[in-house]
């Protein structure tokens, strides 16, 4: 690995950092990019989307990262692959140590992303995998004509409640008050589909089970009597929370640990920019990433321009 300082390098393989890549290998800065896995983030656990401007028929998740990810390679955008532990700050240089190596920039681009939250109840952990999953699409196949609970009232529970219907017998969509948070025209598609049951104003409770999950045991908020129901699988969908652990104090985060910045997506810190997912916002889409990363490229840009 070369150990030159990079004018920009930008954390994370989703669609901001891709776009980001993207731009600042056209602007013509020393950059690269890194990714703890495949780039792709959040999308390659979604099977369809549909809002992504210029795909009339939609695009799969798959096909939408492949697209980009082939975009950046036609200008030759390093990407290297390594989980990174920390950054600091030494004068201008911003020091970022990862498990194979350690790297120094000028300016870095955060586009870590987030991960999904766990309910936190009773059973979870232990039925992980046995019947417990946070994605559909990677799991969704081995449910086939059985009954499975999703958890959550977002675009992503209702989103993936409909997408299990291909497989399942029944999909019961678990919200814990009586109107989802999703976009009205999903929240229409999911109760138009007769494959999904919802279930209001219910909290799961607990996960039954030992070697599998047999069931999930519901505390109904609006007084009804609590209730069991026999499921197989049970998808949870409660949100998001962003990947800024590793940060350790350096950046101004919001109550909930996303990155704060301004409209120029700089942070706390001056050559250290964020975007996605990982930052505080107040809409998270692909195409609101993909606005970041291309708006952080030009700032980093125009930061180094400043050294
Ligand atoms: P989200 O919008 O934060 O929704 C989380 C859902 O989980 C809410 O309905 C919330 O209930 C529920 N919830 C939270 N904690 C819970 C708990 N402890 N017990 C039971 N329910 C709980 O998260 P998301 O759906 O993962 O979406 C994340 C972001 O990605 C959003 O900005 C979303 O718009 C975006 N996204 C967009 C698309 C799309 O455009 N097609 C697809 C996927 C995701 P309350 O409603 O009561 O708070």
């Amino acid at each position: 690995m070369e150990n030159s300082i990079y004018d920009l390098i930008i954390i994370g393989g989703g669609p901001a950092g891709l776009t980001a890549g993207l731009y600042a290998q056209r602007g013509k800065l020393k950059t690269l990019l890194i990714e703890k896995l495949i780039p792709g983030g959040q999308i390659l656990t979604t099977d369809w989307v549909d809002n992504y401007p210029g795909f009339p028929e939609g695009v799969s998740g798959f096909d939408l990262v492949e697209k980009m990810r082939s975009q950046t390679e036609r200008f030759e955008l390093p990407i290297v692959s390594d989980e990174i532990s920390s950054l600091s700050v030494k004068g201008h240089d911003k020091v970022i140590a990862g498990t194979q190596n350690t790297y120094t920039a000028k300016s870095v681009i955060i586009a870590s992303g987030a991960v999904h939250k766990k309910l936190g109840v009773p059973g979870e952990a232990l039925l992980g995998g046995k019947g417990v999953s946070y994605c559909a699409t990677c799991d969704g196949p081995f449910f086939r004509d059985q009954e499975v609970a999703v958890i959550g009232g977002g675009d992503t529970a209702v989103q993936e409640a409909i997408f299990l219907t291909r497989f399942t017998k029944k999909v019961y969509l678990i919200h814990r008050r009586d109107q989802y948070r999703a976009c009205r025209m999903l929240q229409d598609k999911a109760l138009a589909n007769e494959g999904i049951q919802p279930i209001w104003n219910a909290q799961v409770e607990k996960i039954i089970g030992t070697e599998e999950v047999e069931g999930v045991r519901l505390k109904m908020v609006d007084g009804s009597p609590d209730r069991g129901l026999p499921v197989k699988g049970v998808f949870i969908f409660v949100g998001i929370k962003p990947n800024t652990e590793w940060l350790s104090g350096l950046l101004a985060l919001d109550g909930e640990g996303f990155i704060k910045t301004n409209d120029r997506m700089a942070t706390s810190v001056r050559g250290i920019f964020a975007a996605g997912d990982v930052r505080h916002k107040i809409f998270r889409q692909i195409s609101t990433a993909v606005g970041d990363g291309a708006t952080a490229a030009f700032a980093a840009e125009r930061y180094l321009e400043t050294l």
